[in-house]
């Protein structure tokens, strides 16, 4: 691990820390004097959680589709596409969300293709 992805690990702990204190005292705001059920507490904070898990869906996806700008070449005539992100409603595990998707479009071949024929790639 370099010193980089340590401070990012660090940043990223400081603000989950802070984020759970703020949720915790909205939870505490919304439910007022009355002292609650256990699942009062939990329930939110999951639904927190799954929206914490789209919002970085999206923005690794998005990150990974940028990457793939402007280097790639029709699979027919092996010209260089230009490449646009165009967003894919998809359903994750925690809900639904809008995939970035890079998608190239081959102006002498009139056609469109999905530049990610890796198969580790998103799709
Ligand atoms: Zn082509």
């Amino acid at each position: 691990m370099d010193a980089n992805e340590v401070q990012l690990k660090e940043k990223l702990e400081h603000h989950l820390q802070e984020a759970a204190r703020v949720a915790a005292e909205i939870q505490a705001l919304e439910q007022g004097e009355q002292v609650p059920h256990f699942d009062q507490i939990e329930l939110p904070a999951h639904q927190l959680g799954q929206r914490f898990s789209r919002a970085i869906q999206e923005e690794r996806a998005r990150e990974v589709a940028l990457q793939r700008l402007g280097r790639v070449y029709c699979p027919d005539c092996k010209k260089q596409c230009k490449v646009e992100i165009e967003p894919r409603s998809v359903a994750s595990m925690d809900g639904p969300i809008e995939l970035a998707e890079p998608v190239a479009h081959c102006r002498r071949c009139r056609r469109s293709f999905f530049p990610s024929a890796d198969p580790n790639g998103i799709r």
